[in-house]
């Protein structure tokens, strides 16, 4: 297999170039730096993954890089995308930012719901007639 170069996010990256990739592999040894196995890149699609994602804060220099499996850097991508978007909302909840079509229209109180008023068994209404 081989590795992939693939460039997803909004953020401005640096340009990932094949010595670049090599020195990252190489600073690694190859072990995938989400689930610490040994990747066989002869058999595997690799990727170069940032340590902290980009949208967490991450720096991207190389040492915030390392290789990754492609299936372990999709679901670590999952994750930091929870991840970020959990901390935004916090962010914004502490901000007092709140989404227009989820704020609530304030509304006239309702009249109180009336009690419902109980039926006699359906039975006993035609018990008298028969
Ligand atoms: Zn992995």
């Amino acid at each position: 297999m081989a590795f992939i170069h693939e460039d997803v996010g909004t953020t401005k990256r640096k340009k990932m170039t094949k010595s670049r990739a090599l020195k990252i592999w190489e600073a690694h040894k190859g072990i995938c730096v989400t689930c610490k196995q040994a990747i066989d890149a002869t058999r595997e699609d690799w990727f170069v993954e940032h340590i902290i994602a980009l949208e967490l804060g991450g720096k991207d220099e190389d040492p915030n890089c390392g290789p990754a499996h492609l299936s372990c850097k999709k679901d670590k991508d999952a994750a930091d995308h929870r991840a970020a978007a959990q901390a935004k909302r916090r962010k914004q909840h502490q901000l007092g930012i709140k989404d227009p079509s989820r704020k609530r229209i304030p509304q006239p109180p309702r009249a109180p719901k009336k009690p419902s008023r109980e039926m006699p068994a359906r039975r006993s209404l035609y018990k008298d007639a028969s």
